[in-house]
């Protein structure tokens, strides 16, 4: 693993900037691997998945830790709104999922009181304990070998649309397979 400084600065450039949120994903991301005991997350990259509960600024710092990406099916997102990620390991079977402490904003307000907000927040969650910023429980997560990384399985198309689908993600009605959209669930309309 790197250290906090070296993976903030990786932060900062892949996210854009560097936030409170960095601060916050790397120390969260880091704290995950060490409990599971993957020390080289590049190299240990076969053996991570993944789960983020929220689309912020923190994801991104998660998914840099763990070495994780959405493209390569080891990034799994349940949009949840909680700042929180599971880490599972395939070859222990090992799963332990790390939540942002509700007291955590607070716990750093008053590390740093004179600090404008953002800066006092980013300097506090570099330095906070781990079990002040978070929660942690070991968990257990199924995870379907259609949802794992390097799963092969037959494309099926859409007998209504004609688009292919992967992963087992068809829906069969009367016999037919449907895509989710033609099922009827739609995150999109037609214009
Ligand atoms: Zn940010
Ligand atoms: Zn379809």
């Amino acid at each position: 693993m790197k250290t906090l400084p070296e993976y903030l600065d990786l932060a900062a450039v892949a996210h854009g900037h560097i936030c409170a949120g960095q601060v916050l994903g790397v120390r969260l991301a880091m704290c995950g691997l060490r409990e599971l005991g993957i020390d080289d997350p590049v190299a240990d990259r076969k053996r991570l998945v993944t789960y983020v509960e929220i689309d912020r600024c923190v994801t991104d710092a998660v998914a840099l830790v763990a070495h994780c990406r959405l493209g390569k099916r080891a990034l799994k997102f349940r949009d949840w709104g909680k700042v929180a990620a599971t880490f599972c390991d395939l070859h222990t079977a090992r799963a332990v999922r790390i939540a942002a402490r509700e007291s955590s904003k607070q716990a750093a307000r008053d590390m740093f009181p004179d600090l404008p907000k953002e800066e006092g927040q980013q300097k506090a969650y570099a330095q906070l304990p781990d079990d002040i910023l978070f929660s942690k429980e070991w968990v257990k997560v199924d995870i379907h070998p259609e949802d794992l990384p390097g799963f092969k399985g037959p494309r099926v198309v859409c007998a209504q649309c004609g688009e292919g689908i992967n992963f087992k993600r068809e829906i069969i009605r009367d016999g037919r397979a449907l895509c989710r959209s033609c099922a009827g669930d739609k995150y999109y309309s037609s214009l």
